[in-house]
């Protein structure tokens, strides 16, 4: 009599010792344990062989809207990918009513945490979006951004339009951002009319220069700087038309608020919020020009 020896496929659950007579100390135990379970339940009357599958399918929807993923759900439930697609997918006669209770436990003891950014993890766009349209709004185009950033100018212009992007896309033009937005465009070869064109697109779009993000702000989508221009900025500053007509002037010909900041001998914070008056003014005109356009057309469409 010959035995055949057949190797489990995993190791995960009971199936390597019932079917497979598997003798690894670990899954004997774990084996062992759930006799003992079922034994012990079985005496107070407890027993369930199966649990409702909804709670563990809800707790999964709510992990991958996290950021987590199928197969580290799957690894860090100890579960097979056949066990999580019958949990999950409502295929013809597939999906499960029921599971085991130890994989509805594993599942719903995962915590309900973001998962760790990697490289490849696909994160909110909103701080890359901002900081690719804070330094157009100084005075970059994306044509010439792309060189200093290392990305082709398309990639830039879908990366500045987009809802999500590549970790590691995030964190390169983060890093890049930091250098940029303390260079001058028009010292780095831009030529002057870019750097307007490149200044009127952002203030057509109501992006926001570099001044008006503080810190972590950049990348928090419930933060709006247009409340905080708005509001944020001293009276008196607002009042201070000779300075700001000033800031202006040296911002349109490509300074950086470093520069205009140790020129004309205010704090970086000063000038970011004299910039904010000075973008929300030209934003501001922007929009009524467009209107006045809009009117002409109308005008001489009726
Ligand atoms: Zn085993």
């Amino acid at each position: 009599m010959s035995t055949v020896v057949r190797e489990a496929p995993h190791h995960r659950n009971l199936t390597c010792v019932k079917e497979y007579s598997c003798k690894r100390a670990e899954c004997v135990a774990r084996s062992l344990e759930y006799d003992r379970r079922r034994y012990r339940q079985k005496g107070y009357g407890t027993w369930q062989p199966f649990v409702d599958a909804e709670p563990a399918r809800q707790h999964i929807g709510r992990l991958r809207a996290l950021g987590h993923s199928l197969p580290g759900i799957e690894k860090a439930a100890e579960v097979s990918p056949a066990t999580l697609s019958r949990i999950l997918y409502d295929g013809v006669n597939k999906q499960a009513r029921r599971i085991r209770p130890e994989v509805a436990e594993r599942i719903l003891r995962i915590p309900l945490q973001a998962r760790p950014v990697t490289a490849n993890t696909i994160v909110d766009a909103t701080g890359t979006r901002r900081r690719l349209q804070a330094l157009v709004a100084m005075g970059w185009p994306l044509k010439a951004l792309g060189p200093q950033l290392g990305f082709h100018p398309r990639r830039l212009t879908d990366i500045i339009h987009g809802d999500r992007v590549l970790a590691s896309t995030a964190r390169r033009i983060a890093i890049g951002y930091r250098t940029v937005q303390a260079r001058s465009p028009q010292n780095h070869g831009v030529p002057a009319r870019s750097i307007v064109m490149a200044r009127n697109l952002a203030a057509r779009e109501g992006w926001h220069g570099p001044a008006a993000w503080d810190g972590a702000a950049i990348d928090d989508p419930d933060c709006q700087p247009e409340q905080t221009a708005a509001y944020g900025a001293s009276p008196k500053y607002v009042r201070d038309n000779d300075r700001i007509a000033e800031i202006e002037h040296l911002y349109l010909l490509g300074e950086s608020v470093d520069s205009i900041a140790k020129q004309l001998g205010g704090n970086r914070k000063y000038i970011g919020d004299q910039l904010a008056v000075v973008l929300r003014r030209r934003a501001e005109a922007a929009r009524q020009e467009r209107e006045e356009a809009m009117r002409r057309r109308l005008g001489e469409a009726a």
